[in-house]
């Protein structure tokens, strides 16, 4: 036997043995992962006053926003953008009202604080007597023929099941709808969009980086130099923009960093008068599989060395950031795009760039398009629905999905996947699943209208 490399076991296989594992919980509804959309899914839920379970992998709540450092919220939000509010304008308002946020540089936003947010989550939970389940990675669901009565769940405290009414996969990867035969797609790996490590600074003088903005400032056009072509409508185009790219040309020219790493570039996010600069989105890595962890190994440690270079760049060439040290990265690696599923309607291009209108709404959301090449802002007053069809898997009862993984093609992903529309998603599918729940029927079988009139409750604008 060999031990030296593990590639020497891949293609075997063992037989793990049945066995007999606790019921660790039973609740009405149960939701599997806490971004912005499960979070908001639970909230909305338990607000309907069911009982309602919040798994979560890792620590804390907040998926992206405090795992990855993902803090820009609503950098999309401009004079004339039309909103759905509820729970993901909430976000916004409570981490203001609890100071983990300050104001976004391109937008009528505010940017969360990644780290304050873990601390809004816990308060929102709490508040809404969710009851918290963290450190728990979900690994299968329970079935019962093709309808979905729980999950199984591994921790240190080994495996365990949760049982519910409902299940709401709001794990991102659709990993519980994959998992019990649901149909999902997953862009070729060619197209994906990138995965991206993200880093945060300290020991920047926020003044004489405001002042290099000021004296260079950078424009959405801008995204269109070097290795990106971004499609707008033309409107975006000489709008500010929090651009970094010429730092990074510039080192790419001198010898500063590797000549290979001409994908440098992207944008920051705050300034702080603490010295501290944070969601620093500047690290692209292409072809990473989200859902497979060699590939997510090999990237982690790829992204981390980028930033590295990264900041070695911006030491050198941007004003203000020559004392500049890593504060830290995010706790894990940042996957846009990974399995989406066939839901019983997948939004489609048109739909995101024409205004669709459905009579199944469950919130609307702005012409805000990023992704895939094309940016598009809501800058008109242009809005679309989201279909409560669109968060139904085909095939598999029991289940519904939230956030990024709901059904569409690539350029309505490049809409849905954004974090204000996951919290719409979450929202929608908390507030249905409550209903199936309250009414004993099945969630394909759920009035429309009766989650309309408690979507108006929770002050969410749907039509
Ligand atoms: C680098 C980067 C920058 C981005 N920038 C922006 C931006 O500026 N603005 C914007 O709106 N969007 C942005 N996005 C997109 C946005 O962050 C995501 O699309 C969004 O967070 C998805 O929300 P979600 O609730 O579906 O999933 P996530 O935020 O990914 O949350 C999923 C949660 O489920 C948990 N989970 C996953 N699997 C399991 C499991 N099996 N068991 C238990 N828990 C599980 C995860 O730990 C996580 O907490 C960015 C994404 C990345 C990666």
């Amino acid at each position: 036997m060999c031990f030296d490399s593990g590639m020497h076991f891949r293609g075997s296989t063992i037989t793990e043995p049945a066995r007999t594992i606790d019921v660790v919980h039973h609740t009405d509804v149960l939701v599997c992962g806490s971004g912005p959309g499960g979070l908001a899914a639970a909230l909305a839920a338990a607000r309907c006053g069911v009982k309602v379970c919040l798994v979560e992998r890792f620590g804390c709540f907040g998926g992206n926003i405090t795992t990855v450092g993902v803090e820009g919220f609503a950098w999309y939000r401009h004079e004339h953008t039309v909103e759905a509010g509820g729970i993901g304008r909430e976000f916004e308002d409570r981490a203001i009202a609890m100071g983990a946020a300050v104001p976004e540089s391109q937008s009528l936003s505010h940017e969360l604080d990644a780290e304050g947010f873990k601390v809004v989550a816990d308060r929102l939970v709490e508040e809404a007597g969710v009851y918290p389940m963290l450190h728990r990675m979900v690994v299968a669901p329970v079935m019962d023929g093709n309808r979905v009565t729980g999950v199984i769940t591994e921790s240190k405290a080994g495996r365990e099941a949760i049982l519910a009414t409902v299940v709401i996969d709001a794990t991102g990867d659709a990993d519980i709808a994959h998992r019990s035969g649901a149909p999902t797609a997953t862009t070729p790996i060619e197209h994906m969009q990138a995965a991206s490590v993200m880093f945060h600074l300290a020991g920047v003088d926020k003044r004489a980086f405001l002042e290099g903005v000021r004296a260079d400032p950078q424009t959405y056009g801008d995204w269109s130099t070097g290795e990106w072509q971004i499609e707008t409508s033309g409107k975006e185009d000489a709008m500010f923009s929090p651009f970094l790219h010429k730092p990074f040309a510039q080192a790419v020219r001198d010898g500063v960093v590797p000549a290979h790493l001409t994908t440098l570039s992207g944008t920051w996010g705050a300034v702080h008068d603490t010295g501290e600069l944070t969601y620093m989105n500047l690290v692209h890595l292409a072809g990473c599989d989200g859902t497979n962890p060699d590939s997510l190994t090999r990237f982690e440690m790829e992204g981390r060395r980028q930033v590295m270079h990264a900041i070695d760049a911006l030491r050198a060439y941007t004003p203000g950031c020559e004392g500049a040290r890593l504060r830290n990265f995010g706790m894990t690696i940042g996957i846009r795009d990974t399995r989406k599923i066939d839901a019983v309607y997948n939004l489609s291009e048109h739909d995101v760039r024409n205004e669709a209108r459905f009579d199944d709404s469950i919130g609307i959301y702005p012409e805000f398009i990023d992704g895939y090449g094309v940016l598009i802002l809501p800058t008109t007053g242009r809005y679309m629905h989201i279909p409560y069809r669109s968060l139904l898997p085909r095939t598999v009862r029991g289940l519904l999905v939230a956030g990024r993984a709901i059904g569409g093609d690539r350029i309505a992903h490049a809409a849905t996947r954004n974090m204000a529309c996951c919290a719409v998603a979450g929202q929608g599918a908390g507030i249905a699943a409550a209903q199936a729940v309250r009414h004993g029927v099945d969630l394909a079988e759920v009035d429309i209208g009766d989650v309309h009139t408690e979507l108006t409750r929770q002050g969410v604008r749907w039509r």
